[in-house]
């Protein structure tokens, strides 16, 4: 069974997008059926401290962005997915997925999967992570005051971490280890009762341990170099290329955020994410209804009457039903995920159903 859109990460850029590709309006919209892939905790880098929005005077404490959007995907009824994504083949119309867990398969797709994976390190921010997200000065004396602070410390960059390192040899003469995350080794988990106590890593397809009391990320590394090659698209310096409307080269399939490139800034993620999750919205409808989503008065419009209600399918064909409502996904959780017209009527009668469906509280999919 496949979904209307597939989103790919669940920091600011990913949750945006599926709000917006879920209910492009909030009125009068048929809602889309919306699913989202994240391998690490949901909220994104954004969520490791506080997040300046524009500049001090609008700043978000620590998970507060986070929260938010997390509750609205909750009232959407948004289902989330704790797996990662490994590979994914989004040149055909149907685009495939593939998890650590599992195949899904869409009609649209949005990638915001930052500019690398995460684990759990918004937990430990301020508690012995470290991330290297500022100028030379400030790493300079940040770096002196990790050395005199901590025994043990550990850089987790891309292989592209010269600078931090050769910026640390100056600043401290504790020897850290190093664990180079590439599309195979990656930090799984950040442990410590309270503060860190070390971290845990795939390498070469294996698990291990290494321990220390600080962990240094270095995301200059990973600015110059994204996580961009499971999804074969077009890309410019490393990024992957969209267009003002968060289009790729390929139909259907668009990219938000950090994974777009620079500059770096949650106002741009969410931003982009609205973007790309109207126009993955209007794509998947495109695919569903075979004319354009009556989404927004600057759109062409196909016929008069603007908003479709589609007809009431007959048993026997193969739609698919999900719930938009949360008080329904609460009581029929069966209807977060989506259910075929045929067990939907084991639960509910035909009036339920267009009584629903006028009033927007179900997604609607007929067979392709
Ligand atoms: C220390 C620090 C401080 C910052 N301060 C500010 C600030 O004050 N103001 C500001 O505007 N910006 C700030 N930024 C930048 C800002 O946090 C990012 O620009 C923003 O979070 C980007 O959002 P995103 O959704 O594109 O990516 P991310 O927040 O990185 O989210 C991407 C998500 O995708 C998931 N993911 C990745 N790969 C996969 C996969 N294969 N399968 C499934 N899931 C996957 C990740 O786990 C992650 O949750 C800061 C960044 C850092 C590191």
């Amino acid at each position: 069974m496949y979904h209307d859109v597939i989103v790919i990460g669940a920091g600011p850029a990913g949750m945006s997008a599926a709000l917006r590709a879920r209910r492009p309006k909030t009125f009068d919209y048929l809602p889309s059926d919306v699913l989202v892939l994240e391998e690490g905790e949901p909220g994104g880098i954004s969520s490791w401290k506080e997040t300046y929005f524009t500049s001090p005077g609008w700043t978000y404490r620590r998970d507060e962005l986070r929260n938010m959007l997390l509750s609205e995907m909750e009232s959407f009824c948004i289902p989330m997915r704790n797996e990662r994504v490994e590979s994914a083949e989004l040149s055909g119309r149907i685009k495939r997925i593939r998890t650590d867990k599992g195949e899904y398969e869409a009609l649209a797709v949005v990638i915001a999967t930052g500019m690398r994976n995460g684990a759990n390190e918004w937990q430990y921010f301020g508690k012995g992570l470290y991330a290297t997200l500022r100028s030379i000065d400030v790493i300079n004396s940040t770096y002196a005051e990790i050395c005199s602070r901590h025994e043990k410390i550990i850089f987790v960059g891309s292989e592209r971490m010269e600078l931090a390192l050769s910026i640390w040899k100056d600043a401290c003469d504790k020897e850290p280890t190093v664990f180079v995350e590439n599309e195979g080794d990656r930090v799984m988990e950040i442990f410590g009762e309270g503060n860190v106590e070390g971290i845990k890593v795939l390498r070469n397809g294996r698990v291990e341990e290494i321990k220390g009391d600080a962990v240094i990320v270095d995301f200059e590394s990973y600015m110059l170099r994204p996580t961009t090659q499971i999804f074969d698209l077009e890309t410019e310096d490393g990024f992957i290329k969209v267009d003002r409307l968060g289009r790729t080269n390929l139909p259907g399939v668009f990219g938000a955020g950090d994974i777009s490139g620079p500059p770096f800034s949650v106002a741009k993620a969410v931003g982009e994410g609205v973007t790309a999750g109207i126009e993955a919205y209007r794509y998947a409808y495109r695919v569903k209804f075979g004319r354009e989503a009556p989404a927004f008065a600057f759109y062409p419009m196909e016929g008069k009457d603007g908003l479709i209600v589609p007809e009431i399918p007959e048993p026997e064909d193969d739609w698919v039903i999900g719930a938009l409502d949360r008080n329904l996904c609460e009581r029929y959780p069966f209807l977060r995920d989506g259910v075929e017209y045929r067990e939907f009527l084991k639960h509910f009668t035909r009036e339920d159903y267009e009584r629903m469906l006028r009033s927007y509280s179900i997604s609607v999919r007929p067979p392709l």
